[in-house]
């Protein structure tokens, strides 16, 4: 479910959202090429966590996000901490939730984690339908007022917390060889002997 740029173009301007947050929305949605809601909310809470950490979007972060649905992509355009430079790690626990934080020498970092809040989320009662997957949510004719309820809600269907993130330790790692497919994988990455691809469950078949 999405709408287009200039729907959302318009939704925004009728809403009054801050350009800053605009700003965010264009280029996450360029980067997930369309615009579910649930990367909007993400935007809210990069936003926010920015915020109450007393960060900007150029400072070295790290992240986790506790859903692999849309939000990381916000994380990920708005805070250049990505999956490929290893400083977002998703988390996958189903709650709608990201946590920043900075460097840290130690082993644990001050962070902020921003989550849905389901006793805020409800004042907005088309969102929260979309959101708890309610049958009664009426997917063509509700569609525009999620976003509408998004925009108007931002940050208010949030809550945040200061925590201090376990931050992970830099594995010691030898290469070895898989022997049954013969590639090369960290040490630590084998299971019962093999890569994990050979040991469980292939994602693919050889083509014949
Ligand atoms: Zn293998």
């Amino acid at each position: 479910m999405s709408i287009s740029f200039q729907e959302l173009e318009a939704l925004m301007e009728q809403n009054g959202t801050e350009e800053r947050i605009r700003q965010y929305v264009r280029q996450s949605v360029r980067f997930h090429s369309f615009a579910p809601p649930g990367l909007l909310i993400g935007v809210f809470m990069v936003d926010l966590a920015l915020e109450k950490l007393g960060a900007k979007p150029n400072d070295k972060l790290y992240a986790v996000a506790e859903t692999s649905k849309c939000a990381p992509d916000a994380v990920q355009v708005i805070t250049h901490a990505t999956v490929g430079n290893h400083r977002l790690r998703i988390m996958e626990s189903g709650r709608f939730s990201i946590t920043l934080n900075r460097l840290a020498s130690g082993k644990e970092a001050e962070g902020i984690r921003v989550y849905v809040d389901a006793a805020k989320i409800n004042a907005y009662p088309i969102l929260n339908q979309w959101y708890t997957n309610d049958p009664a949510f009426k997917h063509l004719t509700d569609r525009d007022m999620i976003y509408d309820e998004i925009l108007q809600g931002g940050r208010n269907i949030l809550s945040w917390e200061s925590v201090r993130v376990l931050v992970p330790r830099k594995a010691q790692w030898e290469a070895v060889t898989c022997p049954v497919c013969c590639e090369i994988v960290p040490d630590y990455l084998l299971k019962n002997g093999t890569c994990v691809t050979c040991a469980a469950t292939k994602y693919y078949k050889k083509s014949p």
